[in-house]
């Protein structure tokens, strides 16, 4: 079997549509090389070794050491006469992971292999640099060490800084190729001190000991959480590659950067990067030197003040834009490129579809559409429907005045306002508990990933917009303000200064992203404008969309939110949080409390006229747009009255005793009442309320009906049957309310719909049966799920973390619909209803509808709708396009 496949010369084994087995890195390495770019040479050893080595207890299958040692040889025919661990000429590799999916700073890079004592004399001739080849192998022994050998990274920046002190110089750049040398000996000494052994001398043992640690980074506990944060599985396993070193820290003509094709920020189309002159690696990234900016635009909006690539290299940024072009138009998509010049010469590290902002996601494939780069209907699979989010959040309001207290870089979109914390642990902390945190870092490392999860904003002193902190709170969608350098944070302490101002920890501020300000204190915020790009985009998932979009909504103003998003109607309207405002309450427990029937039609006809109004509202907002109203469905229970003062008023309303008051709520009481006396059960006991409800919605759809001129058709909705009577039963007396209201309003017949929610798995098994008395089926998978699995979502917070850390759950099933169980019982509710009644009309209604995973999934059973909180609705309307692509 090949273990191996090589690339670079001008050719490759791989291509980028072989990720699956190259990694995302292999595979473009590859293509890189197809297209003739220049990649310095290398081979990936395939994600099939990574699986192999964990299914045979870490170890290796048969030939792949024979195939390892023909690529290199490989790779040394390809560079000439450099050969590896040859102490003339010596070839350096670097040992780089690669996943299928991109995962920025979980994995590490090993650059410079194949320095030894020996080895480095040979660069050293060769190159001509003493300086540069001590650096290197400097270098080579701290990350070597920190990611193979376990001796963390602060062993060596100790040392250093201890060796910059006795020399009395401040920049690594001053020190001297001798100077490097002595403290290479004392790296050695340290790590013998640290692990008991020499460094690795032989470069065999140094390489083996790499790609050891690549397979082993895949289970280390920054890469299991980024993939449980992010859905991947870990059966895909990481390629590793092995590629000829180039150096971008051979002197002033060398440099090392990373550059987008479009601001990955705002997705305006502008080359956009950053390099540095005499720098390896990860040196731009680390956020540990200022890099410069690649064009003198962006150099000018920046206020730098070193020269742009665009003057100080004019000819490689020449080449190298016409690389960008190149790439741009071969993937047809933003790219993400890593490159190095070595003495004037450039190379290619890396390419990959660029990390985005929501914002700048719409606005590239929008404008790629315009510039017949892509097609509409691929622009709309182009943007992550859950990132959306980002875009429909409110901002800082303009007018609000503000106090600014520090301007860093915008590097990802947005505000946020929260408690500030300095420590990750204290974000997630604090976050478990329901607070908003901002957390601010001098600057921020893949150990920060929980708490950078866990926070509202990220805010950092240090690092560019392509710093760790900026690319994973892009990816994460959290606003993040990097870069604010005249912060000066102290979180031992617990408080940063920014300038006069002293911030302490867990006082509140407000970061945008968007433009950089950090704010004291908590800014009003104002809604997004959802026209141009974003306009376009929902046009086009409309046209491809099958599946309708509604949502849930029970107020004027949540409507009308839905309204501008796009909802095409309310799939929910829970008029029970209608009965909780303050006015009105009393009245509900009055008739609650009430103890008989004429009791309680007093109270009931004092709620009708609300009532009616709540409805006459909705009706109108959504003008004509079908209205699916739910009756009253929670236990009594939840309106009892809670304190002494309750009853009294209670008691001053109805006249009736306190004490015989207290004795009938105490009658009332329940111990389990999410599974007690609530839902139609309710209707059925007390039918005098669903029969208020039911005249309150025809009267106002009469009402609406005859202002707009159209016939107004509410949809009736009876929740939690579990048997066909309940619903037969309820449905007649509905019935029988809009022949009544017909004739008091001399119309003929009131036109509308009875269903029923499906959220107890009886109902949904025996949904043959209950289609006979039912026009339409929600699905209420938030109960649905809770029946199922007989787990309670609000207690569910105990354990559910358990569960799925300990992949019990794949996901919260609260969150993304459980397709296999509570989803099987959707399929068969949906068949068995529609083989009854073809016309059938089918809707989900729990949080799953505007869960883009989920809402696939009502793709694929052929629901009619979706129905979700008014801010999810764009984000439905697109997944519904996605899922019918
Ligand atoms: P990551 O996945 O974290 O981006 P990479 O494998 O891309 O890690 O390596 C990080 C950086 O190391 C690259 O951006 C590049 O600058 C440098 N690097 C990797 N391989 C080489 C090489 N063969 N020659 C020179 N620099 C390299
Ligand atoms: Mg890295
Ligand atoms: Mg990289």
């Amino acid at each position: 079997q090949k273990w191996v496949l090589n690339f670079g010369g001008g050719s490759a084994e791989g291509r980028a549509d072989m990720r699956n087995l190259l990694g995302g890195k292999g595979a473009n390495l590859a293509e890189m090389s197809n297209l003739g770019l220049p990649v310095p040479p290398g081979f990936t050893i395939t994600t099939e070794v990574c699986t192999w080595y964990y299914d045979h207890g870490e170890t290796y299958p048969d030939g792949l050491k024979a195939q390892v040692d023909e690529g290199l040889r490989e790779i040394e025919a390809k560079v000439g006469e450099a050969r590896f661990g040859s102490p003339e000429l010596p070839l350096l590799v670097s040992v780089r992971s690669g996943a299928r999916a991109s995962m920025p700073g979980m994995m590490d890079t090993v650059l410079n292999l194949g320095l030894n004592d020996e080895t480095v004399q040979g660069l050293a001739k060769a190159s001509g640099d003493e300086r540069f080849a001590w650096d290197s192998y400097r270098r080579f022994i701290q990350m070597y060490s920190d990611v193979v050998l376990g001796v963390g990274h602060e062993h060596f920046e100790e040392l250093l800084e201890v060796h910059k002190e006795d020399l009395d110089v401040t920049l690594d750049t001053e020190i001297e190729a001798d100077q490097w040398q002595i403290l290479v000996e004392r790296y050695k000494a340290r790590v013998q001190e640290e692990t008991g052994a020499p460094f690795p001398q032989d470069v065999h043992d140094q390489l083996w000991g790499a790609i050891g640690a690549v397979f082993g980074s895949w289970m280390n506990q920054r890469a299991v959480t980024y993939r449980h944060l992010h859905n991947i599985p870990r059966e895909w396993g990481t390629a590793v590659n092995v590629q000829a070193m180039v150096f971008g820290n051979m002197g002033e003509t060398s440099c090392t950067g990373v550059a987008f094709t479009r601001d990955p920020s705002s997705g305006e189309k502008q080359w956009y990067g950053e390099y540095l002159i005499n720098a390896q690696g990860e040196d731009v990234v680390a956020g540990i030197r200022t890099p410069q900016q690649l064009t003198i635009a962006a150099k000018k909006l920046a206020r730098g003040n070193k020269p742009a690539m665009e003057e100080s290299m004019p000819e490689l940024y020449a080449e190298l834009v016409k690389v960008f072009e190149r790439l741009e138009g071969h993937y047809r998509d933003m790219q993400d490129i890593e490159f190095t010049v070595q003495r004037g010469k450039l190379w290619l590290l890396q390419t990959r579809s660029g990390k985005r902002t929501a914002a700048a996601a719409v606005r590239i494939a929008v404008e790629m559409v315009h510039e017949g780069l892509i097609g509409e209907e691929e622009a709309v699979g182009r943007v992550d429907p859950a990132a959306l989010d980002q875009l429909l959040h409110p901002m800082p309001d303009p007018k609000a005045p503000r106090k600014v207290i520090a301007t860093g870089l915008a590097a990802s979109p947005g505000a946020a306002a929260g408690k500030v914390v300095f420590e990750a642990d204290e974000a997630e902390a604090m976050a478990q508990k329901g607070e908003k945190v901002i957390l601010c870092r001098i600057e921020t490392s893949p150990e920060d990933i929980h708490g950078m999860h866990a926070a509202k904003g990220i805010l950092t002193a240090r690092g560019g917009t392509t710093s760790h902190a900026a690319v994973v709170a892009r990816g994460m969608g959290r606003p993040c303000v990097s870069g604010a350098g005249s912060l000066r944070i102290d979180s031992k302490k617990g408080q940063m200064l920014a300038g006069q101002t002293v911030v302490q920890k867990y006082d509140m501020i407000t970061i945008d992203g968007s433009t950089g300000e950090v704010i004291l204190g908590e800014v009003p915020t104002i809604e997004p404008e959802l026209t141009g790009q974003f306009a376009d985009l929902m046009v086009w998932a409309d046209k491809v969309r099958r599946l309708k979009v509604r949502t849930n909504a029970e107020t004027p103003a949540d409507a009308e939110t839905a309204r501008k998003f796009g909802a095409e109607g309310i799939g929910l309207c829970r008029t029970e949080h209608m009965f909780f405002e303050a006015d009105r309450i009393a009245l509900v427990r009055q008739m609650i409390l009430a103890g008989d029937k004429a009791g309680r039609e007093k109270a009931l006809a004092k709620i009708l006229p609300m009532q009616r109004d709540d409805f006459v509202q909705l009706f109108r907002i959504m003008a004509g747009l079908p209205v699916t109203v739910r009756l009253l469905d929670p236990p009594l229970h939840e309106f009892l009255p809670k304190t002494d003062q309750d009853l009294a008023s209670v008691a001053y309303a109805t006249g009736m005793d306190v004490d015989e008051l207290r004795q009938r709520a105490m009658s009332l009481h329940e111990f389990n009442p999410m599974l007690g006396h609530r839902g139609c059960r309710l209707g059925i006991t007390f039918p005098e309320i669903y029969e208020m409800q039911a005249r309150a919605i025809f009267e106002a759809a009469i009402a609406v009906g005859k202002e707009l001129g159209e016939t107004v058709v509410p949809e009736v909705m009876i929740p939690l049957v579990g048997t066909k009577p309940e619903l037969e039963i309820l449905k007649r007396k509905v019935e029988a309310v809009a022949a009544t209201v017909a004739k008091e309003n001399g119309a003929d017949e009131i036109r509308y719909l009875v269903g029923t929610m499906i959220e107890l798995p009886r109902a949904a098994l025996r949904a043959g049966e209950i289609a006979e008395a039912a026009d339409f089926f929600s699905f209420g998978t938030n109960d649905l799920t809770q029946t199922t699995f007989g787990i309670s979502r609000d207690d569910a917070g105990s354990f559910m973390d358990a569960y799925i850390r300990g992949g019990i759950l794949p996901t919260d099933p609260f969150v993304t619909l459980d397709q296999d169980g509570v989803g099987e019982l959707v399929e068969i509710a949906s068949e068995r209803g529609r083989r009854t009644r073809p016309d059938l009309k089918l809707g989900i209604c729990g949080e799953h509808g505007g869960d883009p995973a989920s809402i696939a999934f009502c793709e694929k059973v052929g629901l009619d709708y979706v129905s979700c909180s008014p801010y999810r609705v764009p984000i439905a309307r697109l997944a519904a396009a996605q899922a019918a692509l």
